[in-house]
């Protein structure tokens, strides 16, 4: 694959573009792979890109029932931190931020990464103490945060309003490092970089089966044929429950509808991601100017890929009140995926009940910000059988009650 530079630019617009290679190929699936991945979203080209980067594996296949990154991985808001209260979490997190830092580089493709600054808003004094708390927690783990006060909010996001009608702004945690990436750069630059590695990405194939022999995987059935495997990731975000069922067994999950939306485009207003998790809002500005805005998940389980229309009110309402300036904007557009949510609101990276088989899923509202870390660890995990980064995200820890409890650090839809 030739690489992407600036002088690679130059060359191509002396040529009418007519040099450019295509990024990524589409090959027809062979009989069977040493490893075969469910779901071509940001974590399971992660995990491909990790099994051939550091443990030399490339008979490798993804399998997308759609199209790649078209599932939660081009549907979210893109907010990257890694301020969770817990070790385990915080590990995981961190390690995928951190990544994010030269994720360009190490592709060879500019995912945009942009650590314009994450801030968490105090808006109860309940809330101060658990963000006082978290920013010791951090300072402990290695991640870079601090809780800021009302003025340095305001310095920092001159559009807010401090002392809103029902909940003022008492403070806030804040990442400096925090930020976002562009989603649909971050599935193609792992995609590229897979085929670079003669990794097969099939798009248009559903797995409908999953098959075994005396207690371990062999294959999978899809809707290109049967494909034989090794080694199965299931990687499928919302539709993971649906999967494990193929497989012969049940997950803790539950599938839910997210939403975001975008505002007409204006003028740069915000240089920060702001998230004001009490009234349940959180919004950035895109490079297009638009305001790119997410509230909660819908309370019902289902798989429509739409959200229910009161939480757009809801999301609005909330953010008006916070930022007043915002209520003559025009909203755009609107959209939702499916989200799979565990009862701790950690994800769940694990060996599962068939040999052979391995799962990477539960990242409910929160998961771009950790496809780096996560592929990094589910590639150690299926390459090894054990990673430290992943160890404690077992299934086990719902039968033994090791529960990794993010339900506050999680807790505002992003
Ligand atoms: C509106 C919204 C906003 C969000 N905002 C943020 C945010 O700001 N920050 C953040 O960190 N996270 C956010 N998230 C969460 C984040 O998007 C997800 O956690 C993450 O993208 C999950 O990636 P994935 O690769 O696991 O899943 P996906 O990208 O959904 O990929 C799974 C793939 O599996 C495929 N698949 C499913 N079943 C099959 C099958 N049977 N056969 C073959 N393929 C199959 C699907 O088509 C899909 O492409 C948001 C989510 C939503 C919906």
């Amino acid at each position: 694959m030739k690489r992407y530079s600036a002088f690679a630019i130059v060359r191509e617009a002396a040529r009418h573009h007519l040099g450019w290679q295509r990024a990524w190929t589409s090959p027809e699936p062979r009989a069977s792979y040493d490893v075969v991945i469910v779901g071509a979203g940001g974590h399971g080209l992660a995990t491909a890109y990790y099994l051939g980067k550091n443990f030399g594996i490339t008979n490798v296949a993804i399998l997308e029932k759609g199209w790649l990154g078209g599932g939660n991985t081009g549907r979210n808001t893109t907010i990257i931190r890694s301020n969770y209260l817990q070790d385990p979490s915080a590990a995981i997190y961190e390690k995928a931020r951190s990544l994010y830092e030269t994720l360009s580089q190490d592709l060879n493709y500019n995912v945009m990464f942009s650590p314009r600054g994450v801030m968490m808003l105090a808006q109860t004094h309940h809330e101060v103490r658990g963000y006082e708390r978290t920013a010791h927690a951090n300072a402990l783990q290695g991640v870079e945060t601090e809780f800021i006060s009302p003025s340095r909010v305001k310095e920092l996001v001159p559009i807010i309003r401090l002392d809103g009608p029902r909940y003022p702004v008492l403070g806030a945690l804040w990442q400096p490092r925090g930020g976002t990436a562009r989603h649909d750069a971050v599935a193609w630059g792992y995609a590229r970089a897979c085929s670079d590695m003669g990794m097969h990405i099939i798009q248009q194939c559903e797995v409908t089966g999953i098959r075994s022999e005396a207690g371990r995987v062999s294959g999978v059935e899809t809707s290109k044929g049967a494909i034989g495997c090794n080694r199965l990731g299931l990687v499928a975000s919302g539709h993971s429950g649906v999967l494990a069922e193929m497989a012969g067994f049940r997950l803790p999950l539950e599938s839910v509808a997210l939403q975001a939306l975008v505002s007409e485009p204006i003028k740069p207003i915000m240089d920060v991601v702001v998230m004001a998790n009490t009234v349940h809002g959180y919004m950035s500005q895109s490079d297009k100017g638009e305001m790119v805005i997410g509230g909660g998940a819908d309370g019902f389980n289902n798989y429509t890929q739409r959200g229910s229309f009161h939480h757009i009110e809801e999301t609005v309402r909330a953010l008006v009140e916070t930022f007043p300036m915002l209520s003559r904007l025009k909203m755009l557009r609107q959209w939702g995926g499916i989200v799979d949510m565990t009862g701790d609101r950690s994800p769940i990276l694990s060996k599962t009940p068939l040999d052979g088989c391995f799962v990477n899923c539960g990242w409910g509202t929160g998961g771009f910000k950790a496809i780096p870390g996560s592929g990094w660890g589910m590639a150690e995990l299926m390459a090894k059988g054990h990673s430290p980064l992943t160890e404690a995200f077992s299934l086990a820890r719902f039968r033994e009650g090791r529960f990794v409890d993010e339900s506050v650090a999680a807790g505002v839809a992003h």
